[in-house]
């Protein structure tokens, strides 16, 4: 599958910081209440911190307490891409930035969260920049 944003796998590791590509490029996972964005309620913005496609918005951020920010809906449906992953064992649904394909974590259902979707993307604080909407 083509991205829009195609870089070689130099290219990231020169833009990226050496966690940063572990995640984004890697699929790794930042450790559980250690992200930035964690606890962020502040207003804005939340955009790919490999291209800066806008990813998702602090309307649809919600506290989940699982140690991630945690969205019930992605800013646009297309801003993301949804892959099935069996790695570690485990059935899940992989996050990737539909524009450069790079990691951002994974999206459970059915947990019992009240919200709209009852879905919840758990996404790495590390994937993400947040743009404050109070500037
Ligand atoms: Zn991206």
């Amino acid at each position: 599958m083509a991205y829009e944003v195609e870089k070689s796998d130099e290219q990231w590791r020169a833009e990226l910081s050496p966690a940063e590509y572990q995640v984004l490029r890697q699929a790794g996972t930042e450790p559980a209440f250690r992200g930035e964005y964690t606890d962020t309620k502040t207003e804005g913005v939340y955009s790919c911190r490999a291209c800066g496609a806008e990813l998702f918005r602090s309307t649809e951020k919600f506290e989940s307490h699982c140690g991630w920010p945690s969205f019930y809906d992605p800013k646009d449906s297309s801003a993301v891409e949804l892959i099935e992953d069996h790695s570690h064992g485990m059935a899940r649904t992989e996050v990737r930035c539909a524009q450069c394909g790079s990691h951002l974590g994974h999206v459970f259902a059915g947990e019992g969260y009240p919200t709209p979707t009852d879905q919840r993307y758990c996404i790495n604080s590390i994937s993400l920049r947040l743009a404050s909407a109070e500037g």
